[in-house]
């Protein structure tokens, strides 16, 4: 069997030109960064605003095993079968973090003949967004330092300033760090800490502006500490907001890019799902929204964590208003919940049992009066017997369903799901309702989700956070959205609670406010902003031989 990137080399490219002329642009409208790679202008916004926007669909996946259970894959598959019935469908989705692919998962770019290409460009620096994301947020990092040693006239508290550097890599030999060692010309020393870039409230705050005035704006906002008086200090209290923005002019142009069958794709922005919002960029969306009749999009992880945030602060923050969700299961992912150790032998009994979690999301998506579908990604190893009881249960849970062969055929392998689709959107009226109103108080908010999405009997708030909560409010931050920091390995905050977890209670450690991006976040369950490398990093698979050809990429 070939390998994902073994297919992606073979792959007969356009160029990217070429894909720019299926949507219409004139040359002036994009930039083009070698044969198949494109960053949009954003004049296009305000040329398409009175356009129609198309169709919205987020895919969005059960709770996953390690390896991933195919959003993307499907997200890129059904772009393409839509396209190969006569339909004018673009996907837009995240950047892959070089985290991952170094790391556990592999890339961010789709698998087997539903893939984005060219998949080792994109997944390793593509057009330097990421690159462009850290440096912004370390300029702040930079300035908060030399501010201290320079004399502190803002009065930083240096016990309570909150911002990190980043770097988009897995260190977790930098999760806790002292800097400013070697006496007083080399800084003060204290204690701080790297996220990993895509955590950076830069990223979030790029992906959730709707234009660089705004995105300058948002950075001004960003708080990175406090004073000894416990008050919020800006980043425009640094008096580097024009210069963070600059660092970000290109990054905040959407990239275009194609499929494997030669059908446009936007790849813009990539914030984790469970240490931040989930979802690529607002700008990219909505450009996709106005250059095609039907978006595809993805957001992290499973339903409960980037879907959550799609729906309850992208969508509200940028006036989206989606019109279909397709929740992602797979056989061994819904065998894994029932408890199955092998995954890739026959056990219907597991299947039965896992059929919980899908249920459980199958219900959170319905909660937002949106058309639900449920898609199988389709493995190898699965049986007839067990597709057949999936389907059959689907229908028990008034869920309509289609297997969906992207992996292995492409768009051929997405027709009956692309048809159930368009059916769908057919009959759908726009009647999307977000979970939660934004003037809830904040801690209802994360009642909220805990109760209704995660099934939690309760939620416990440490004092820390209490206390956090309480001067957020204060400060005039009550109707942020809530963005839940949280393990993605299980519905609930405890990461071997598989299945549909009940009876548990969600403890909430800390709160802390991006005031920049515009939300708070709740970390739950002690997650960590900083991944580290497993025994066996996926690093160790790639290589790049004298051609220049990588391999190993998955
Ligand atoms: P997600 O977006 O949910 O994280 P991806 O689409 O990135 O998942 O897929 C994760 C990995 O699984 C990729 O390496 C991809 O090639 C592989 N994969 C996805 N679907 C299938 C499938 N149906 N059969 C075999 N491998 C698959």
């Amino acid at each position: 069997m070939k390998t994902d990137i073994q297919i992606a080399q073979e792959a007969k490219l356009l160029k990217i030109s070429e894909i720019a002329k299926k949507l219409n642009l004139t040359e002036d409208e994009y930039e083009v960064y070698g044969k198949y790679k494109a960053k949009l202008e954003l004049s296009l916004l305000k040329k398409l605003e009175n356009k129609k926007n198309g169709k919205l669909v987020l895919v969005t996946a059960i709770t996953p095993t390690p390896a991933g259970e195919g959003k993307s894959t499907v997200t890129v598959g059904l772009t393409q079968a839509l396209n190969k019935i006569g339909k004018n469908s673009m996907a837009a989705l995240r950047e892959p973090s070089l985290g991952p692919v170094f790391g556990m998962k592999g890339g961010a770019t789709g698998g087997g003949y539903s893939q984005v290409v060219p998949m080792e460009d994109i997944n390793l620096h593509f057009t330097g967004d990421f690159h462009a994301i850290g440096v912004a947020h370390n300029l702040i990092s930079a300035a908060i330092d030399n501010h201290l040693t320079q004399g502190n006239t803002l009065g930083i508290d240096i016990t309570k300033i909150s911002w990190k550097r980043v770097v988009d890599m897995n260190d977790r030999a930098l999760r806790n760090i002292v800097i400013g060692l070697g006496g007083k010309v080399n800084g003060i020393p204290r204690e701080s800490s790297f996220q990993i870039t895509v955590a950076s409230e830069i990223m979030a705050t790029l992906c959730l502006s709707n234009s660089l005035m705004e995105l300058k704006e948002k950075i001004g906002n960003i708080t990175f500490g406090y004073n000894y008086k416990n008050e919020p200090l800006y980043v425009k209290d640094l008096k580097i907001t024009g210069a963070v923005t600059a660092l970000l002019k290109d990054a905040i142009k959407p990239n275009l890019v194609q499929t494997l069958e030669n059908t446009p794709v936007l790849i813009h922005g990539g914030p984790f799902a469970n240490i931040a919002h989930g979802c690529n960029s607002l700008i990219a969306t909505k450009l996709a929204l106005k250059l095609s009749d039907y978006t595809i999009t993805e957001a992290g992880f499973a339903a409960d964590l980037g879907a959550e945030k799609f729906l309850d602060i992208k969508c509200p923050q940028g006036g989206l208003n989606p019109n279909g969700i397709i929740v992602v299961a797979t056989i061994r992912a819904l065998k894994h919940h029932g408890g199955a150790k092998e995954l890739t032998t026959e056990n219907l009994e597991a299947l039965n049992k896992g059929f919980a979690n899908l249920d459980k999301h199958v219900e959170n998506m319905k909660k937002y009066n949106v058309p639900v579908l449920v898609a199988i990604n389709k493995f190898t190893s699965d049986t007839e017997a067990e597709i057949k009881l999936v389907e059959t249960h689907c229908k028990e849970i008034d869920a309509p369903v289609a297997l969906c062969d992207v992996w292995a055929k492409g768009g051929e392998g997405g027709i009956d799901l692309a048809n159930l689709l368009l059916n769908t959107l057919d009959q759908n009226t726009d009647n999307f309702t977000p979970l939660y109103s934004f003037d809830l108080p904040l801690k209802e908010k994360i009642e909220k989700i805990a109760k209704e999405i995660y099934g939690a009997k309760g939620v416990e708030f440490t004092l820390k956070a209490k206390k956090s909560i309480e001067q957020f409010e204060n400060l005039g931050y009550k109707n942020y959205p809530i963005c839940m920091s949280k393990t993605q390995k299980s519905i609930s905050d405890k990461a071997n609670l598989l299945g549909r977890p009940t009876d548990f209670i969600v403890n909430i450690d800390e709160v802390k406010l991006a005031s920049g991006a515009g939300f708070i976040i709740a970390m739950a369950g002690g997650i960590i902003d900083m991944p580290g490398l497993p025994k066996i990093p996926a690093a160790e698979n790639i290589d790049i031989d004298e051609n220049g050809i990588i391999s190993g990429l998955f």
